[in-house]
């Protein structure tokens, strides 16, 4: 029982275990800026004021991202893409050419200026209702108090003195500040502030650190020195907890670290069930930093490669070539296993500003001009793609996959796509594999599903993205949080839909994975594999789970069980008959 003194405070889990210690409190607060007018003949100083906090903060930067590159494992890799993204917005960017020219326009002072110019961006992509770009307005504001920081010459205090196995309590950590914590003397943190899109959880799961952001009320209840459980797979930041909690908590986190270790030994063995059926998992991808992550977790492929991230946080397009260098990266770093690379799944609410001009404001964005409908519209945007992707494929494995296909017709147009680029290439000398790489359908929309046998016909693979099926077929936004309680990956239809396009497959032996979300629940494995699915791609830090649960499973005992799951119509009975299924199986 709870003792009366402790404080339980909900916040936002970004990034898994638990931690216990005294609290370190970093002192924060917004920086004091004034508004002031700047003579004309004095113009040109505050310009070189301004420039002088550029170069200042580029230097501090470069310092940081040069110690970041001993973080252990595959944090240096993220914590320099981040530093970089930071370093890139001080060069020229339109922040630092907004606050040059405001300072003129409007003659007020360069910290203010910079103040203004920040909120302006951040109105901008707030207005976009981008998840990627809502986290990098973090980013922005990250290198405006920077700015700031060095404009009005108050120095930035790191939390040096922090005590052996403290957890640091702050209104809001930088992703950089977070790069700089040592994972081997602080046990983690919370914050006031944050969100979990954001860099800061990513540099938190990076280096192993539980961390719980978005806590109101931390700081109020919070004094230096004071115990704190940080439970950062719960969400929840307990003020001096009672000794009962303390056991409590001290228990969890040693029954946590046993099963990490049981968890990293899965990693060289294979997804095999107890009766011997090997099943492939492989690693989503939404960024190329997470490839290491990928491969560390045994990723035996790629199976769903989102290439819309080229496309995003910039004001061009991103052409050829350079896509040829991301893509290439990938096939080379997975070493001959094979890398499956999705065409972009742009439009709609997934925004980028270089397309803006490619459609009128759809009135209903979910169902409008996205994915392969835009690539397919416009083959300027589709052709380059698949020129950098062919080119890729003369290094290793790459499949190509195709987002929102709705008709088989679009396949073929596809097809005859790649053929078109494929002999545009060689006669530009480039050589290319015989067999051009095999062309994918995601099976997403409800009306694929219920016409796979007819796509199966045109397509060479299929890859089930459950995250849009479910939506489609129950007409739940995924991003309402209105309607999330809603969003039922066990409901009979989607099961009878994702049934329908494997049993499509199956009868033409062709190739068919399940790359949405639910691949990645361990909860899902028997259903899926018992309905037929031999592969599974899910975000690479779900890998080991996954694994842990297929070689618990029996094949056998999951197909029978699949049969009757389907023979239901009531969603709490077919949760109740998984569930049941899962809570008996032995674990190997
Ligand atoms: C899906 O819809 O399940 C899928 C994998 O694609 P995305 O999440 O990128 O829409
Ligand atoms: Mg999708």
């Amino acid at each position: 029982m709870p003792q009366a003194c402790e404080h339980r405070l909900s916040g936002l889990a970004v990034s898994p275990g638990i931690a216990i210690g005294p609290a370190h409190i970093v002192e924060g607060g917004d920086l004091p800026v004034a508004e002031n007018h700047i003579p004309q003949q004095e113009i040109e100083g505050e310009q070189q004021r301004f420039a002088e906090a550029v170069a200042v903060s580029l230097r501090q930067l470069r310092k940081v991202k040069a110690k970041a590159a001993g973080l252990p494992g595959s944090a240096a890799e993220e914590v320099g893409y981040l530093l970089d993204a930071h370093l890139a917005m001080l060069s020229n960017s339109r922040l630092v050419r907004g606050v040059k020219d405001r300072i003129t326009r409007t003659q007020i002072n360069a910290e203010r200026a910079v103040q203004i110019e920040i909120d302006d961006i951040a109105e901008s992509f707030a207005a976009m209702r981008d998840p990627y770009l809502a986290a990098r307005i973090e980013d922005i504001r990250v290198v405006g108090a920077r700015l700031i920081r060095n404009l009005i010459k108050k120095p930035y205090v790191p939390y040096s003195a922090v005590a052996e196995g403290a957890v640091i309590l702050a209104e809001e950590l930088t992703p950089a500040d977070t790069a700089l914590i040592d994972p081997e003397r602080v046990a983690g943190f919370a914050t006031v502030s944050g969100g979990a899109e954001a860099h800061t959880a990513i540099v938190a799961r990076a280096l192993g650190l539980p961390a719980v952001l978005a806590t109101p009320g931390l700081l109020e209840r919070a004094r230096a020195g004071i115990t704190v459980v940080i439970d950062g797979i719960d969400g929840c930041v307990i003020i001096d907890p009672s000794a009962a909690t303390i056991r409590e908590y001290e228990m969890r986190r040693d029954a946590l670290a046993r099963e990490l270790r049981s968890l990293a030994r899965l990693r060289r063995l294979p997804a095999t069930t107890r009766d011997g059926v090997e099943i492939t998992l492989e690693g989503n991808l939404e960024l190329p930093i997470e490839l290491q992550q990928a491969v560390a977790n045994g990723a035996m492929g790629l199976g769903l490669v989102r290439s819309e991230f080229l496309y995003m946080n910039r004001d061009d397009l991103p052409g050829e070539e350079e896509q040829y260098a991301v893509f290439s990266a990938l096939v080379r770093g997975m070493d001959g296993k094979p890398v499956t690379v999705r065409t972009f799944d742009l439009g709609g609410d997934k925004i980028a500003r270089s397309l803006s001009s490619h459609s009128v404001e759809p009135a209903n964005p979910a169902l409008g001009l996205r994915a392969i409908r835009l690539s397919l519209q416009d083959r300027r945007l589709l052709d380059p793609q698949l020129a950098a992707m062919l080119r890729a494929a003369s290094e290793g494995p790459l499949r190509i996959l195709l987002p929102m296909i709705s008709t088989a017709g679009e396949i073929r147009r596809v097809r005859e796509a790649v053929e078109q680029v494929a002999r545009r290439l060689r006669r530009r000398g480039v050589a290319l594999p015989k067999a051009l790489p095999p062309l994918g359908a995601m099976i997403e929309v409800p009306g694929a599903a219920l016409a796979a046998d007819a796509l199966a016909a045109e397509a060479d693979f299929f890859a089930i993205g459950t995250n849009d099926l479910i939506q489609y077929t129950l007409a739940i936004d995924r991003s309402d949080e209105q309607v999330a309680h809603l969003y039922n990956p066990l409901h009979p239809a989607v099961l009878r839909l994702i049934q329908f396009a494997v049993e499509a497959a199956l009868r033409r032996g062709m190739p068919i994975s399940v790359c949405g979300e639910m691949a990645g629940e361990p909860r899902f494995a028997a259903l899926l594999l018992g309905l037929g699915l031999r592969n599974l791609s899910m975000a690479p830090r779900n890998i080991p789970r996954v694994k842990q649960r297929i070689r618990a499973l029996d094949m056998i005992a999951a197909t029978r069980r699949a049969r009757a799951i389907m023979d239901q119509s009531d969603t709490g009975r077919i949760a109740a008959l998984l569930d049941d299924f899962n809570a008996v199986a032995l674990p190997r």
